[in-house]
């Protein structure tokens, strides 16, 4: 059927010739076209650089005031790191021209009042192993080098050679947290590293609200949520996905990482609120998530739960179940 009504609408194209406007459309000026992209594109990368900075200053905070918590840490200098290859195809030469990306990875930006830029590290500048070659940071062996001698190369342009430099860097949790240029309201983790849209961004328009975001990405990655999602996935062999309750306790565990590092609890469960009024579905029906009346009425319980923890000054540590077996997390 679908064959038939394809291949008559190819006989009518053959027939007739394309099908065409019946109006007469303005002429549009090339130079002006072009300018307006451009206007676009800048407009569009300085959105974004306002974005990234927020996010990094942000999760800086929730992954360095929970790193005792997690069992794999990394050194925090306070840098951003990009290359082409951070943007989607289709945006990459417009990265390069306004934002100075580079094939290989170099400096985005440097967190103000950091260990980088104490040390002299700047926008641009080219992260380099010993022997000058350009790096990210984040490289596990990179950052098993830096731990053991605290020196790090920054190659900038017009230098002879790469300088050696000594920041002092800090222990975080060992998630670096990525921003993606979209228009969903969404974040994830994958068990490496945690990533939040541009679209949640924007919605998520409070600082406590983007650390509630990175707070319940950081806890699927410290509970290991996704090898246990496969394992669940595998003994079942493919048939349930038992993904729910784990959601539930990335809310419950990331409310605690949020109040260890110092956001406000008071009112942050709205964020689901709102995020059920502009997405119905997700008020009564979610295959994947618990329905948003129910992590807004779990999340306004575990703050009441931390605020007797902090009144009585009980350590702020989740409450784990007694039988939990917790050499799984090991
Ligand atoms: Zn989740």
């Amino acid at each position: 059927m679908v064959k038939k009504t394809v291949f008559l609408i190819a006989m009518s194209l053959i027939l007739f010739g394309c099908a065409s406007v019946e109006t007469k459309l303005p002429q549009l000026d090339l130079r002006s076209l072009v300018q307006e992209s451009v206007d676009q594109e800048r407009q569009a990368f300085s959105r974004y650089l306002d974005m990234r900075e927020r996010l990094d200053r942000v999760s800086a905070q929730v992954l360095a005031e929970n790193a005792d918590l997690c069992e794999k840490t990394a050194t925090d200098i306070g840098i951003v790191i990009h290359s082409t290859k951070s943007y989607p195809k289709n945006l990459r030469a417009a990265a390069q021209m306004h934002l100075g990306a580079l094939d290989e990875p170099s400096v985005l930006m440097v967190r103000a009042e950091s260990a980088a830029e104490k040390a002299g590290f700047v926008a641009g500048d080219v992260i380099t192993d010993k022997n000058g070659d350009a790096v990210s940071f984040f490289d596990k062996e990179i950052q098993e080098e830096f731990d053991k001698t605290g020196l790090i190369g920054r190659r900038r342009a017009g230098d002879a050679q790469p300088s050696m430099l000594k920041p002092q860097g800090s222990v975080i949790c060992g998630f670096p947290v990525q921003l993606k240029f979209s228009t969903a309201i969404n974040a994830y983790a994958n068990g490496k590293s945690i990533t939040v849209t541009t679209g949640m961004m924007e919605f998520a328009a409070r600082d406590e609200e983007l650390a509630l975001v990175v707070g319940h990405e950081l806890a699927h990655n410290t509970m290991r949520h996704v090898p246990k999602s496969i394992r669940n996935l595998l003994l079942s062999g493919f048939a349930v996905r038992t993904t729910r309750p784990f959601e539930s306790e990335a809310d419950y565990v990331g409310m605690y990482y949020l109040a260890r590092a110092g956001f406000e609890l008071d009112g942050v469960e709205d964020f689901w609120r709102r995020l059920g009024v502009v997405s119905p579905k997700s008020i009564v029906r979610a295959k994947t998530h618990p329905v948003t009346p129910e992590r807004l009425l779990s999340i306004r319980a575990t703050a009441q739960e931390i605020e007797a923890k902090q009144k009585s000054g009980e350590p702020l540590t989740p409450n784990y179940l007694k039988d939990a077996n917790r050499q799984d997390e090991s």
